[in-house]
Protein backbone atom coordinates (compact mmCIF):
# COMPACT_ATOMS: atom_id res chain seq x y z
CA UNK A 1 0.00 0.00 0.00
CA UNK A 2 1.06 3.33 -0.46
CA UNK A 3 2.28 6.17 1.88
CA UNK A 4 -1.14 8.07 1.41
CA UNK A 5 -2.01 7.03 4.70
CA UNK A 6 0.82 8.92 6.26
CA UNK A 7 -1.30 12.41 6.27
CA UNK A 8 -3.39 10.44 9.08
CA UNK A 9 -2.38 9.90 12.76
CA UNK A 10 -0.06 6.87 12.38
CA UNK A 11 -1.23 3.66 13.36
CA UNK A 12 -0.03 3.13 16.83
CA UNK A 13 1.83 0.02 17.19
CA UNK A 14 0.87 -3.02 18.92
CA UNK A 15 2.85 -2.52 22.11
CA UNK A 16 1.96 0.54 22.39
CA UNK A 17 -1.35 -0.28 22.54
CA UNK A 18 -0.63 -2.91 24.96
CA UNK A 19 0.96 -0.73 26.97
CA UNK A 20 -2.15 1.77 27.21
CA UNK A 21 -4.51 -1.26 27.43
CA UNK A 22 -2.37 -2.19 30.68
CA UNK A 23 -2.25 1.36 32.15
CA UNK A 24 -6.35 2.00 31.65
CA UNK A 25 -7.13 -1.48 33.25
CA UNK A 26 -5.02 -0.80 35.60
CA UNK A 27 -6.42 2.65 36.71
CA UNK A 28 -10.08 1.62 36.60
CA UNK A 29 -9.66 -2.05 38.15
CA UNK A 30 -6.04 -1.72 40.15
CA UNK A 31 -4.43 -5.62 39.69
CA UNK A 32 -8.09 -7.45 39.63
CA UNK A 33 -7.78 -7.34 36.06
CA UNK A 34 -4.98 -7.57 33.86
CA UNK A 35 -3.61 -7.33 29.71
CA UNK A 36 -1.35 -10.11 29.03
CA UNK A 37 0.77 -10.07 26.05
CA UNK A 38 0.29 -12.88 23.60
CA UNK A 39 2.62 -15.63 24.90
CA UNK A 40 5.79 -16.49 23.05
CA UNK A 41 4.80 -18.29 19.59
CA UNK A 42 1.49 -17.34 19.75
CA UNK A 43 2.05 -14.26 17.50
CA UNK A 44 -0.41 -15.43 14.21
CA UNK A 45 2.13 -13.28 12.01
CA UNK A 46 4.30 -15.84 12.34
CA UNK A 47 5.84 -15.30 8.95
CA UNK A 48 5.89 -10.96 9.72
CA UNK A 49 9.66 -10.02 10.13
CA UNK A 50 9.80 -9.14 13.50
CA UNK A 51 9.22 -12.43 14.86
CA UNK A 52 12.30 -14.61 15.09
CA UNK A 53 14.13 -16.89 16.86
CA UNK A 54 11.87 -19.51 17.90
CA UNK A 55 11.79 -23.21 18.00
CA UNK A 56 9.37 -24.63 15.67
CA UNK A 57 8.39 -28.16 15.15
CA UNK A 58 9.09 -27.68 11.14
CA UNK A 59 11.40 -25.57 10.30
CA UNK A 60 10.88 -23.15 8.04
CA UNK A 61 14.45 -23.50 6.45
CA UNK A 62 13.35 -27.39 5.45
CA UNK A 63 9.69 -27.20 4.58
CA UNK A 64 8.36 -30.35 3.29
CA UNK A 65 6.10 -29.78 0.50
CA UNK A 66 3.01 -32.07 1.10
CA UNK A 67 2.32 -32.39 -2.50
CA UNK A 68 5.16 -34.05 -3.33
CA UNK A 69 4.47 -36.82 -1.24
CA UNK A 70 5.34 -40.40 -2.65
CA UNK A 71 5.99 -42.25 0.11
CA UNK A 72 4.65 -46.19 0.17
CA UNK A 73 2.82 -47.42 3.49
CA UNK A 74 6.21 -49.74 3.83
CA UNK A 75 8.48 -46.81 3.65
CA UNK A 76 6.24 -45.02 6.69
CA UNK A 77 6.56 -48.76 8.60
CA UNK A 78 9.87 -48.72 8.09
CA UNK A 79 10.79 -45.44 9.37
CA UNK A 80 8.56 -46.48 12.41
CA UNK A 81 10.30 -49.98 12.81
CA UNK A 82 13.81 -47.66 13.58
CA UNK A 83 11.87 -46.23 16.96
CA UNK A 84 9.24 -48.19 17.40
CA UNK A 85 9.03 -51.72 19.18
CA UNK A 86 6.21 -54.76 18.12
CA UNK A 87 2.83 -52.93 17.51
CA UNK A 88 3.09 -54.35 13.78
CA UNK A 89 -0.61 -53.85 13.29
CA UNK A 90 -1.04 -50.61 14.18
CA UNK A 91 2.31 -49.37 12.25
CA UNK A 92 0.81 -51.02 9.10
CA UNK A 93 -2.58 -49.39 9.61
CA UNK A 94 -1.35 -45.85 10.13
CA UNK A 95 0.76 -46.06 7.29
CA UNK A 96 -1.79 -46.86 5.13
CA UNK A 97 -3.90 -44.00 6.48
CA UNK A 98 -1.34 -41.68 6.15
CA UNK A 99 -0.80 -42.59 2.64
CA UNK A 100 -4.26 -42.49 1.53
CA UNK A 101 -5.25 -38.97 3.38
CA UNK A 102 -1.63 -37.61 1.90
CA UNK A 103 -2.06 -38.86 -1.83
CA UNK A 104 -5.62 -38.03 -1.72
CA UNK A 105 -4.56 -34.04 -0.59
CA UNK A 106 -2.21 -34.58 -3.59
CA UNK A 107 -4.68 -35.27 -6.17
CA UNK A 108 -7.20 -32.94 -4.75
CA UNK A 109 -4.66 -30.28 -5.17
CA UNK A 110 -3.86 -30.96 -8.89
CA UNK A 111 -7.47 -31.38 -9.55
CA UNK A 112 -8.09 -27.75 -8.21
CA UNK A 113 -5.78 -26.26 -10.61
CA UNK A 114 -6.48 -27.87 -13.29
CA UNK A 115 -10.55 -28.22 -12.84
CA UNK A 116 -11.73 -26.63 -10.26
CA UNK A 117 -15.25 -27.80 -10.37
CA UNK A 118 -14.23 -31.61 -10.82
CA UNK A 119 -12.16 -31.01 -7.65
CA UNK A 120 -15.80 -29.94 -6.02
CA UNK A 121 -17.73 -32.86 -6.90
CA UNK A 122 -14.93 -35.28 -5.30
CA UNK A 123 -16.35 -37.52 -2.45
CA UNK A 124 -13.69 -38.78 0.05
CA UNK A 125 -14.22 -40.20 3.22
CA UNK A 126 -11.50 -39.02 5.73
CA UNK A 127 -9.15 -41.64 6.82
CA UNK A 128 -9.27 -40.31 10.65
CA UNK A 129 -7.34 -43.30 13.44
CA UNK A 130 -8.72 -44.32 16.63
CA UNK A 131 -6.13 -46.38 18.15
CA UNK A 132 -7.08 -48.76 21.30
CA UNK A 133 -4.26 -49.40 23.63
CA UNK A 134 -2.91 -48.96 27.70
CA UNK A 135 -0.94 -46.44 28.23
CA UNK A 136 2.50 -45.90 27.48
CA UNK A 137 2.85 -48.56 24.38
CA UNK A 138 3.88 -45.85 21.50
CA UNK A 139 0.58 -44.55 21.03
CA UNK A 140 1.74 -40.81 20.43
CA UNK A 141 5.46 -41.82 19.77
CA UNK A 142 4.06 -43.52 16.49
CA UNK A 143 2.25 -40.96 15.13
CA UNK A 144 4.97 -38.04 16.49
CA UNK A 145 7.19 -39.95 14.19
CA UNK A 146 4.95 -39.87 11.11
CA UNK A 147 4.41 -36.29 11.49
CA UNK A 148 8.29 -35.86 11.87
CA UNK A 149 8.99 -37.84 8.49
CA UNK A 150 6.04 -36.62 6.56
CA UNK A 151 7.29 -32.59 7.71
CA UNK A 152 3.52 -31.70 9.09
CA UNK A 153 3.25 -29.73 12.07
CA UNK A 154 1.59 -31.91 14.76
CA UNK A 155 -0.06 -31.36 18.07
CA UNK A 156 -1.24 -32.99 20.75
CA UNK A 157 -4.14 -32.76 23.35
CA UNK A 158 -6.38 -34.73 26.16
CA UNK A 159 -9.46 -35.27 25.46
CA UNK A 160 -10.54 -34.46 29.05
CA UNK A 161 -9.41 -31.29 29.14
CA UNK A 162 -12.37 -30.19 27.02
CA UNK A 163 -15.43 -29.26 27.95
CA UNK A 164 -18.40 -28.32 25.73
CA UNK A 165 -17.98 -24.42 26.07
CA UNK A 166 -14.14 -24.82 25.93
CA UNK A 167 -10.62 -25.86 26.24
CA UNK A 168 -8.20 -24.91 28.76
CA UNK A 169 -10.13 -21.27 29.44
CA UNK A 170 -10.17 -20.96 25.45
CA UNK A 171 -11.95 -23.57 22.64
CA UNK A 172 -11.20 -26.38 20.58
CA UNK A 173 -10.44 -24.47 17.70
CA UNK A 174 -7.21 -23.39 19.38
CA UNK A 175 -5.69 -26.75 18.56
CA UNK A 176 -6.09 -25.98 14.69
CA UNK A 177 -4.58 -22.65 16.01
CA UNK A 178 -1.56 -24.20 17.80
CA UNK A 179 -0.81 -26.43 14.14
CA UNK A 180 -0.30 -23.12 12.56
CA UNK A 181 2.11 -22.26 15.39
CA UNK A 182 3.61 -25.04 15.08
CA UNK A 183 3.97 -24.69 11.19
CA UNK A 184 5.78 -21.22 12.10
CA UNK A 185 3.15 -19.24 11.10
CA UNK A 186 1.98 -21.45 7.97
CA UNK A 187 -1.49 -21.99 7.69
CA UNK A 188 -1.35 -23.55 4.68
CA UNK A 189 0.92 -26.33 5.65
CA UNK A 190 -1.19 -26.35 8.85
CA UNK A 191 -4.12 -27.44 6.99
CA UNK A 192 -2.15 -30.41 6.73
CA UNK A 193 -1.66 -31.31 9.91
CA UNK A 194 -1.91 -34.20 12.78
CA UNK A 195 -3.89 -33.33 15.64
CA UNK A 196 -4.07 -36.50 17.95
CA UNK A 197 -6.48 -36.34 20.92
CA UNK A 198 -5.50 -39.08 23.60
CA UNK A 199 -7.71 -40.09 26.05
CA UNK A 200 -10.74 -39.90 24.15
CA UNK A 201 -12.43 -43.03 26.08
CA UNK A 202 -13.24 -40.26 28.95
CA UNK A 203 -15.95 -38.13 26.58
CA UNK A 204 -17.72 -41.92 26.22
CA UNK A 205 -20.93 -40.89 27.56
CA UNK A 206 -23.03 -44.56 28.15
CA UNK A 207 -23.42 -44.97 31.59
CA UNK A 208 -21.52 -47.73 31.17
CA UNK A 209 -18.33 -45.99 31.01
CA UNK A 210 -16.63 -43.64 33.32
CA UNK A 211 -17.00 -41.11 30.91
CA UNK A 212 -18.71 -37.70 32.03
CA UNK A 213 -22.18 -37.82 30.81
CA UNK A 214 -23.39 -34.53 29.93
CA UNK A 215 -20.23 -32.86 28.89
CA UNK A 216 -18.79 -36.05 26.51
CA UNK A 217 -21.71 -35.79 23.91
CA UNK A 218 -21.21 -32.61 23.61
CA UNK A 219 -17.39 -32.45 23.39
CA UNK A 220 -18.06 -35.27 20.69
CA UNK A 221 -20.41 -32.89 18.66
CA UNK A 222 -17.66 -30.09 18.73
CA UNK A 223 -14.81 -32.78 17.75
CA UNK A 224 -17.27 -33.92 14.92
CA UNK A 225 -17.44 -30.68 13.06
CA UNK A 226 -13.42 -30.18 13.29
CA UNK A 227 -13.03 -33.92 11.82
CA UNK A 228 -15.40 -32.99 8.77
CA UNK A 229 -14.67 -29.51 7.70
CA UNK A 230 -14.91 -26.43 8.95
CA UNK A 231 -13.21 -23.17 9.41
CA UNK A 232 -11.69 -22.07 11.77
CA UNK A 233 -10.36 -18.23 12.13
CA UNK A 234 -6.70 -17.96 12.40
CA UNK A 235 -7.07 -15.37 15.38
CA UNK A 236 -9.08 -16.11 18.41
CA UNK A 237 -12.13 -14.29 18.55
CA UNK A 238 -11.59 -13.91 22.49
CA UNK A 239 -8.10 -12.71 22.09
CA UNK A 240 -7.98 -8.89 21.90
CA UNK A 241 -4.24 -8.43 20.91
CA UNK A 242 -4.37 -10.98 18.58
CA UNK A 243 -7.16 -9.08 16.99
CA UNK A 244 -5.10 -5.67 17.42
CA UNK A 245 -2.39 -7.08 15.62
CA UNK A 246 -4.67 -7.92 12.99
CA UNK A 247 -5.84 -4.32 12.86
CA UNK A 248 -2.26 -3.28 12.96
CA UNK A 249 -1.66 -5.30 10.04
CA UNK A 250 -4.26 -4.38 8.19
CA UNK A 251 -3.59 -0.62 8.69
CA UNK A 252 0.24 -1.27 7.46
CA UNK A 253 -1.39 -2.31 4.25
CA UNK A 254 -3.46 -5.30 4.58
CA UNK A 255 -1.36 -8.43 4.61
CA UNK A 256 -2.46 -11.27 2.47
CA UNK A 257 -2.73 -14.34 4.60
CA UNK A 258 -5.19 -16.64 5.16
CA UNK A 259 -7.33 -15.70 8.19
CA UNK A 260 -8.89 -18.69 8.66
CA UNK A 261 -7.66 -22.24 8.92
CA UNK A 262 -10.25 -24.89 6.89
CA UNK A 263 -10.01 -28.33 8.49
CA UNK A 264 -10.61 -30.42 5.60
CA UNK A 265 -7.24 -32.15 5.22
CA UNK A 266 -6.24 -32.07 8.69
CA UNK A 267 -5.67 -35.83 10.00
CA UNK A 268 -7.34 -36.67 13.52
CA UNK A 269 -6.08 -39.66 15.47
CA UNK A 270 -7.65 -39.93 18.74
CA UNK A 271 -7.11 -43.12 21.03
CA UNK A 272 -7.78 -44.68 24.35
CA UNK A 273 -7.14 -47.28 26.70
CA UNK A 274 -10.99 -48.47 26.31
CA UNK A 275 -10.93 -50.48 29.32
CA UNK A 276 -13.97 -52.10 29.41
CA UNK A 277 -14.27 -52.49 25.46
CA UNK A 278 -13.18 -55.99 25.48
CA UNK A 279 -15.89 -57.23 27.17
CA UNK A 280 -18.69 -55.68 25.16
CA UNK A 281 -17.27 -56.70 21.92
CA UNK A 282 -17.12 -60.39 23.87
CA UNK A 283 -20.35 -59.76 24.86
CA UNK A 284 -21.68 -59.24 21.47
CA UNK A 285 -19.76 -62.10 19.96
CA UNK A 286 -21.15 -64.80 22.43
CA UNK A 287 -24.33 -63.70 21.98
CA UNK A 288 -23.74 -64.12 18.28
CA UNK A 289 -21.83 -67.11 17.55
CA UNK A 290 -22.22 -70.41 19.83
CA UNK A 291 -18.85 -71.58 18.84
CA UNK A 292 -17.06 -69.24 20.09
CA UNK A 293 -17.47 -68.97 23.91
CA UNK A 294 -15.56 -71.80 24.59
CA UNK A 295 -12.91 -71.04 23.17
CA UNK A 296 -12.73 -67.02 24.37
CA UNK A 297 -13.24 -67.95 28.51
CA UNK A 298 -10.02 -66.02 28.91
CA UNK A 299 -11.31 -63.13 27.39
CA UNK A 300 -10.54 -61.40 23.75
CA UNK A 301 -6.70 -60.30 23.06
CA UNK A 302 -5.70 -57.68 21.59
CA UNK A 303 -5.04 -59.29 18.61
CA UNK A 304 -8.65 -60.67 18.10
CA UNK A 305 -9.82 -57.02 19.47
CA UNK A 306 -8.44 -55.44 16.21
CA UNK A 307 -10.60 -58.37 14.25
CA UNK A 308 -13.44 -58.06 16.18
CA UNK A 309 -14.41 -54.78 16.95
CA UNK A 310 -17.02 -53.03 15.33
CA UNK A 311 -18.80 -49.39 15.36
CA UNK A 312 -21.39 -50.82 17.35
CA UNK A 313 -19.00 -51.77 19.74
CA UNK A 314 -17.98 -48.10 20.77
CA UNK A 315 -21.46 -46.78 20.35
CA UNK A 316 -21.98 -49.20 22.92
CA UNK A 317 -19.00 -48.05 25.01
CA UNK A 318 -20.66 -44.26 24.55
CA UNK A 319 -20.26 -42.46 21.74
CA UNK A 320 -22.20 -41.35 19.23
CA UNK A 321 -22.71 -42.93 15.94
CA UNK A 322 -21.90 -39.80 14.16
CA UNK A 323 -18.76 -39.39 15.84
CA UNK A 324 -17.41 -42.89 15.91
CA UNK A 325 -18.27 -43.06 12.11
CA UNK A 326 -15.64 -40.00 11.16
CA UNK A 327 -13.00 -42.90 12.43
CA UNK A 328 -13.09 -45.15 10.07
CA UNK A 329 -9.77 -46.78 10.49
CA UNK A 330 -9.29 -48.67 14.01
CA UNK A 331 -6.35 -49.58 15.35
CA UNK A 332 -5.01 -51.91 18.36
CA UNK A 333 -1.96 -51.27 19.81
CA UNK A 334 -0.29 -54.47 22.43
CA UNK A 335 0.87 -54.37 25.87
CA UNK A 336 4.44 -54.18 26.33
CA UNK A 337 6.05 -57.34 27.88
CA UNK A 338 9.42 -57.89 29.44
CA UNK A 339 10.91 -58.79 26.51
CA UNK A 340 9.52 -56.21 23.60
CA UNK A 341 10.64 -53.18 27.10
CA UNK A 342 14.14 -54.73 26.35
CA UNK A 343 14.02 -54.58 22.93
CA UNK A 344 12.92 -51.30 23.34
CA UNK A 345 16.24 -50.31 25.76
CA UNK A 346 18.52 -52.18 23.23
CA UNK A 347 17.11 -51.86 19.64
CA UNK A 348 15.01 -48.80 19.47
CA UNK A 349 17.00 -45.44 17.87
CA UNK A 350 15.39 -43.91 20.87
CA UNK A 351 16.43 -45.77 23.38
CA UNK A 352 16.55 -44.49 26.65
CA UNK A 353 19.87 -46.07 27.68
CA UNK A 354 21.37 -43.75 25.00
CA UNK A 355 19.92 -40.97 27.04
CA UNK A 356 21.51 -41.94 30.38
CA UNK A 357 24.53 -43.11 28.54
CA UNK A 358 25.10 -39.24 27.60
CA UNK A 359 24.44 -38.10 30.86
CA UNK A 360 26.79 -40.27 32.97
CA UNK A 361 29.22 -38.39 29.90
CA UNK A 362 28.43 -35.18 30.38
CA UNK A 363 29.87 -36.01 34.24
CA UNK A 364 32.99 -37.80 32.14
CA UNK A 365 31.76 -41.13 33.03
CA UNK A 366 31.06 -43.96 30.64
CA UNK A 367 28.28 -45.85 31.96
CA UNK A 368 27.92 -49.59 30.03
CA UNK A 369 24.59 -51.57 30.26
CA UNK A 370 24.84 -55.40 30.20
CA UNK A 371 22.46 -57.38 28.71
CA UNK A 372 21.24 -59.19 31.96
CA UNK A 373 20.89 -55.57 33.07
CA UNK A 374 18.52 -54.38 30.60
CA UNK A 375 16.80 -57.66 31.49
CA UNK A 376 16.79 -56.92 35.41
CA UNK A 377 15.25 -53.43 34.20
CA UNK A 378 12.66 -54.60 31.83
CA UNK A 379 11.66 -57.16 34.22
CA UNK A 380 11.29 -54.57 37.13
CA UNK A 381 9.49 -52.06 34.74
CA UNK A 382 6.60 -53.98 33.41
CA UNK A 383 5.66 -54.32 36.99
CA UNK A 384 4.64 -50.81 36.78
CA UNK A 385 2.23 -51.64 34.48
CA UNK A 386 2.55 -48.78 32.68
CA UNK A 387 4.58 -49.38 29.47
CA UNK A 388 7.78 -47.90 28.06
CA UNK A 389 7.34 -45.56 30.85
CA UNK A 390 7.93 -48.02 33.45
CA UNK A 391 11.25 -48.25 32.03
CA UNK A 392 11.92 -44.35 33.22
CA UNK A 393 10.18 -45.03 36.85
CA UNK A 394 13.04 -47.57 37.30
CA UNK A 395 15.69 -46.49 35.78
CA UNK A 396 15.61 -43.16 37.41
CA UNK A 397 14.73 -44.78 40.92
CA UNK A 398 17.77 -47.27 40.26
CA UNK A 399 20.27 -44.72 38.88
CA UNK A 400 19.72 -41.48 41.00
CA UNK A 401 22.12 -42.58 43.59
CA UNK A 402 24.73 -43.18 41.14
CA UNK A 403 24.19 -39.63 39.53
CA UNK A 404 24.68 -37.92 42.62
CA UNK A 405 27.57 -39.75 44.22
CA UNK A 406 29.71 -40.37 40.90
CA UNK A 407 30.35 -37.45 39.53
CA UNK A 408 33.34 -35.21 40.74
CA UNK A 409 35.16 -38.44 42.10
CA UNK A 410 37.95 -40.25 40.36
CA UNK A 411 35.17 -42.92 38.24
CA UNK A 412 35.04 -42.31 34.91
CA UNK A 413 33.65 -46.18 33.95
CA UNK A 414 30.37 -47.39 35.06
CA UNK A 415 29.42 -51.24 34.39
CA UNK A 416 26.01 -51.38 34.92
CA UNK A 417 25.85 -55.10 35.35
CA UNK A 418 22.86 -57.29 36.39
CA UNK A 419 24.29 -57.44 40.49
CA UNK A 420 24.06 -53.89 40.16
CA UNK A 421 20.79 -54.30 39.05
CA UNK A 422 19.45 -56.57 41.71
CA UNK A 423 22.01 -54.54 44.60
CA UNK A 424 22.35 -50.75 43.96
CA UNK A 425 23.15 -49.61 47.26
CA UNK A 426 25.94 -52.71 48.07
CA UNK A 427 27.30 -52.41 44.08
CA UNK A 428 27.62 -48.39 44.74
CA UNK A 429 28.92 -48.50 48.13
CA UNK A 430 31.74 -50.50 46.62
CA UNK A 431 32.71 -48.80 43.97
CA UNK A 432 32.46 -45.43 46.15
CA UNK A 433 35.36 -47.40 49.03
CA UNK A 434 37.39 -47.56 45.09
CA UNK A 435 37.30 -44.25 43.95
CA UNK A 436 40.04 -41.93 44.42
CA UNK A 437 39.40 -38.83 45.93
CA UNK A 438 36.52 -36.51 45.15
CA UNK A 439 38.05 -34.35 41.92
CA UNK A 440 36.64 -30.74 40.85
CA UNK A 441 33.72 -31.05 39.23
CA UNK A 442 34.09 -28.35 36.60
CA UNK A 443 37.22 -29.85 35.84
CA UNK A 444 35.69 -33.39 34.94
CA UNK A 445 32.64 -31.22 32.98
CA UNK A 446 35.31 -29.45 31.06
CA UNK A 447 37.36 -32.20 29.88
CA UNK A 448 34.22 -34.17 29.26
CA UNK A 449 32.62 -31.47 27.00
CA UNK A 450 36.36 -31.43 25.41
CA UNK A 451 36.12 -35.18 24.48
CA UNK A 452 32.77 -34.80 23.24
CA UNK A 453 33.35 -32.07 21.07
CA UNK A 454 36.94 -34.01 19.67
CA UNK A 455 34.71 -37.32 19.19
CA UNK A 456 32.35 -35.45 17.43
CA UNK A 457 34.47 -33.26 15.41
CA UNK A 458 37.26 -36.46 14.74
CA UNK A 459 35.28 -39.72 14.69
CA UNK A 460 37.86 -40.34 17.95
CA UNK A 461 37.66 -41.03 20.96
CA UNK A 462 39.31 -39.84 24.12
CA UNK A 463 40.04 -41.27 27.88
CA UNK A 464 41.52 -39.05 29.58
CA UNK A 465 42.92 -40.68 32.86
CA UNK A 466 43.00 -39.24 36.41
CA UNK A 467 46.22 -38.34 36.43
CA UNK A 468 46.61 -36.62 33.25
CA UNK A 469 43.07 -34.84 34.04
CA UNK A 470 44.99 -33.73 36.76
CA UNK A 471 48.04 -32.49 34.95
CA UNK A 472 45.66 -30.93 32.65
CA UNK A 473 43.96 -28.74 35.63
CA UNK A 474 47.21 -27.66 36.95
CA UNK A 475 48.45 -26.30 33.18
CA UNK A 476 45.23 -24.31 33.45
CA UNK A 477 45.77 -22.68 36.50
CA UNK A 478 49.52 -22.14 35.27
CA UNK A 479 48.80 -20.94 32.32
CA UNK A 480 45.32 -18.86 33.29
CA UNK A 481 43.67 -20.65 30.40
CA UNK A 482 40.41 -22.37 30.50
CA UNK A 483 40.47 -26.21 30.41
CA UNK A 484 39.14 -26.32 27.45
CA UNK A 485 42.30 -24.06 25.86
CA UNK A 486 44.93 -26.04 27.37
CA UNK A 487 42.93 -29.10 25.85
CA UNK A 488 43.02 -28.02 22.44
CA UNK A 489 46.29 -27.14 22.73
CA UNK A 490 47.90 -29.94 23.76
CA UNK A 491 45.52 -32.28 21.86
CA UNK A 492 45.79 -30.26 18.59
CA UNK A 493 46.94 -32.48 15.79
CA UNK A 494 46.21 -35.95 17.17
CA UNK A 495 43.13 -36.81 14.95
CA UNK A 496 45.76 -37.22 12.46
CA UNK A 497 47.68 -39.63 14.20
CA UNK A 498 44.81 -41.21 15.91
CA UNK A 499 43.13 -41.41 12.37
CA UNK A 500 46.22 -42.80 10.84
CA UNK A 501 46.07 -45.47 13.90
CA UNK A 502 42.11 -46.55 13.40
CA UNK A 503 42.55 -46.67 9.71
CA UNK A 504 45.81 -49.36 10.49
CA UNK A 505 44.35 -50.96 13.51
CA UNK A 506 40.48 -49.98 13.84
CA UNK A 507 41.14 -48.40 17.32
CA UNK A 508 38.79 -45.97 17.97
CA UNK A 509 39.10 -45.33 21.46
CA UNK A 510 42.81 -43.64 22.70
CA UNK A 511 43.89 -43.54 26.73
CA UNK A 512 45.34 -39.88 27.66
CA UNK A 513 47.76 -40.49 30.40
CA UNK A 514 50.06 -38.12 32.69
CA UNK A 515 52.88 -38.69 30.07
CA UNK A 516 50.81 -38.07 27.22
CA UNK A 517 49.87 -34.76 28.72
CA UNK A 518 53.69 -33.80 29.44
CA UNK A 519 54.90 -34.46 26.07
CA UNK A 520 52.12 -34.50 23.56
CA UNK A 521 54.16 -35.26 20.30
CA UNK A 522 56.38 -37.90 21.61
CA UNK A 523 53.55 -40.01 23.13
CA UNK A 524 51.29 -39.43 19.68
CA UNK A 525 54.26 -41.11 17.58
CA UNK A 526 54.88 -43.90 19.80
CA UNK A 527 51.10 -44.91 19.70
CA UNK A 528 51.77 -44.42 15.59
CA UNK A 529 54.35 -46.14 15.27
CA UNK A 530 53.39 -48.77 17.67
CA UNK A 531 50.06 -49.29 15.48
CA UNK A 532 52.55 -50.24 12.56
CA UNK A 533 53.83 -53.30 14.83
CA UNK A 534 51.80 -56.45 14.88
CA UNK A 535 49.02 -56.87 16.96
CA UNK A 536 50.51 -59.01 19.71
CA UNK A 537 53.52 -56.26 20.74
CA UNK A 538 51.79 -53.28 19.68
CA UNK A 539 50.70 -52.14 23.63
CA UNK A 540 48.72 -49.63 22.25
CA UNK A 541 45.46 -52.24 21.99
CA UNK A 542 42.55 -50.28 23.88
CA UNK A 543 41.89 -46.93 25.15
CA UNK A 544 40.17 -48.30 27.73
CA UNK A 545 42.89 -50.60 29.27
CA UNK A 546 45.74 -48.26 31.18
CA UNK A 547 47.84 -50.93 31.94
CA UNK A 548 48.70 -51.71 28.34
CA UNK A 549 49.67 -48.11 27.95
CA UNK A 550 52.99 -47.69 26.06
CA UNK A 551 55.75 -46.14 28.11
P1 LIG B 1 1.24 -43.68 24.91
O1 LIG B 1 0.92 -45.02 24.31
O2 LIG B 1 0.65 -43.52 26.26
O3 LIG B 1 0.94 -42.56 23.96
P2 LIG B 1 3.95 -42.90 24.45
O4 LIG B 1 3.95 -43.12 22.99
O5 LIG B 1 3.87 -41.48 24.89
O6 LIG B 1 2.80 -43.71 25.16
O7 LIG B 1 5.23 -43.59 25.12
C1 LIG B 1 6.04 -42.97 26.11
C2 LIG B 1 7.51 -43.19 25.76
O8 LIG B 1 7.83 -44.57 25.91
C3 LIG B 1 7.84 -42.84 24.33
O9 LIG B 1 8.27 -41.52 24.23
C4 LIG B 1 8.95 -43.80 23.99
O10 LIG B 1 10.19 -43.31 24.43
C5 LIG B 1 8.63 -45.03 24.82
N1 LIG B 1 7.88 -46.06 24.10
C6 LIG B 1 6.58 -46.39 24.29
N2 LIG B 1 6.21 -47.41 23.51
C7 LIG B 1 7.28 -47.73 22.76
C8 LIG B 1 7.52 -48.71 21.75
N3 LIG B 1 6.56 -49.56 21.38
N4 LIG B 1 8.75 -48.75 21.21
C9 LIG B 1 9.72 -47.90 21.60
N5 LIG B 1 9.57 -46.96 22.56
C10 LIG B 1 8.36 -46.87 23.14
Amino acid sequence: MSDKDDDNTPFPDPDEISRKLSEFLKSNFGDQVSFSSMPDGMNPFANAPESSGETHDVKSEDPVDVFDFDLLPRDIKKHLDRFVIRQDEAKKALSIAVCDHYNHAKYLRRLEQESPEEAGKIEFAKQNVIVVGPTGVGKTYLVKHIAELIGVPFVKADATKFSETGYVGADVDDLVRELVRKADGDVSLAEYGIVYIDEIDKIATASNSSGRDVSGRGVQTTLLKLMEETEVPVRNPQDMQSQMQAMFEMSKGGKSGKDSINTRHILFIVSGAFSGLEKIVEKRVRQGAIGFSAESSAGIQETLLEELVETRDFIDFGFEAEFIGRLPVRVVCDHLDADDLFNIMKNSEGSLIRQYEREFEAFGIRAQFSDEALQEIATAAEKEKTGARGLMTVCERLLRNFKFELPGTSITELSVSGDLVKDPVATLDSILSDAGPVGDGRVIAEIAAFRRKFEESHGVRLNIRNDAAARIASLSEVKNQSILQVCEELFRDFQFGLNLIRKNTGQDTFLITEEAVENPDKYLSGLVVASYRSDEDSGVRSGDEPDQNPQ
